[in-house]
């Protein structure tokens, strides 16, 4: 799994410490409230942050020092994932080489990628040709054709309305089905974290208040910050 062994960082004064395991080959949904620090620990597992203290470990690999190329991870943002000047097809081959050099199989990857996520036919169109929805369709077609190991996705569908987000969720748990992909996926739905989590990590003020197995978080017993957090928000 994913471990994040005292990990420290700071942003002035904003400062964090994230100790915690996430299971391999499961879906770990991560809430908490904004500003929580969510995003921040998904970019230390990436590589685009780096502790001050403390060890991250990638499938009992030790990558706290790796860059992100490195990394046996691949992200999905809230927004901008997309080059503005390249087509669809080109975007999403841009996750199987960073120069375009595509032989007979990565285009393959390519368009079964596009066919899973719902886009063969707009493999030509330019970013502002697409809707919010299919653009953060490109973005999971593109980390499908990079086929990592460990899959961050940052409210990737946070913009989408409900119906089209279940689909995109239910996309999500049937590829991590089929790779066994370890999710770490922040939302701040309750329900979506439910629809496709096994486990939580529920985050405030830049540390991990209580992780744990999903249905837990959703029985008599959920943790009692947790259980705050749900009911202010409803
Ligand atoms: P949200 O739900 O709003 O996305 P989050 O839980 O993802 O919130 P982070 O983006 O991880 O929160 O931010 C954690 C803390 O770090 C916050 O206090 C935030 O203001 C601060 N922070 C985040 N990014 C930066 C940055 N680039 N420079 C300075 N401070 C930052
Ligand atoms: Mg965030």
């Amino acid at each position: 799994g994913v471990v994040l062994d005292k990990v420290a960082f700071s942003y002035g004064e904003a400062e964090m410490l994230f100790d915690v395991a996430v299971p391999q080959g499961r879906i770990t949904a991560i809430m908490g409230p904004s500003g929580s620090g969510k995003s921040t620990l998904l970019n230390l597992v990436a590589g685009f942050e780096r502790p001050s203290s403390g060890r991250i470990l990638i499938g009992g690999a030790d990558v706290t020092g790796a860059p992100p190329a490195r990394r046996p991870v691949s992200m999905v943002f809230q927004e901008n994932n997309m080059f503005a000047h390249l087509s669809v097809a080109d975007n999403v081959g841009l996750g199987r080489s960073p120069a375009l050099r595509l032989d007979a199989s990565d285009r393959a990857a390519v368009a079964e990628a596009l066919r899973r996520t719902g886009l063969a036919g707009k493999d030509k169109r330019l970013p502002r040709e697409l809707s919010g929805g299919e653009r953060q369709r490109v973005a999971l077609a593109r980390v499908l054709v990079r086929d990592r190991p460990v899959l961050l996705l940052d409210e990737p569908f946070a913009s989408l309305g409900p119906a089209l987000r279940d689909e995109m969720l239910d996309l999500v748990a049937d590829l991590q089905q089929e790779r066994g992909m370890t999710v770490l996926f922040v939302t701040h739905q309750p329900e979506d974290a439910r629809r496709v989590g096994q486990a939580m990590v529920f985050i405030e003020d830049g540390a991990v208040s209580a992780s744990g197995a999903m249905d837990d978080f959703f029985s008599n017993n959920a943790p009692e910050a947790f259980q705050r957090y749900i009911g202010g928000q409803a």
